[in-house]
């Protein structure tokens, strides 16, 4: 499981490797799919990294990304994952 340990430092990497073009400090949010299927995507500006359409921003905190509660079965959506490690947009 991937864990993040420094929220701040990391946010701070990554962004350094992003070529962001926005004015402004991105707004960054959890998504999960339309059907509440607990699948979560990291999204950009509410769109979803790996380009996923049919999502809806939730109120999770990126620093809970990869935590698992044994009752519910969240799932992680590795694209996104990868794409934001990376500090690639599609
Ligand atoms: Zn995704």
């Amino acid at each position: 499981m991937w864990k993040i340990v420094d929220f701040k430092k990391w946010k701070k990497e990554c962004f350094k490797k992003i070529p962001w073009n926005f004015k402004k400090e991105p707004d960054i949010s959890i998504h999960e799919n339309i059907s509440g299927n607990y699948f979560y995507h990291i999204a950009i500006n509410d769109i979803p990294l790996c380009g996923e359409k049919n999502t809806m921003r939730r109120e999770l905190r990126l620093a809970s990304w990869g935590i698992k509660s044994s009752h519910i079965g969240e799932r992680y959506c590795k694209k996104c994952e990868e794409l934001w490690i990376k500090g690639g947009i599609i």
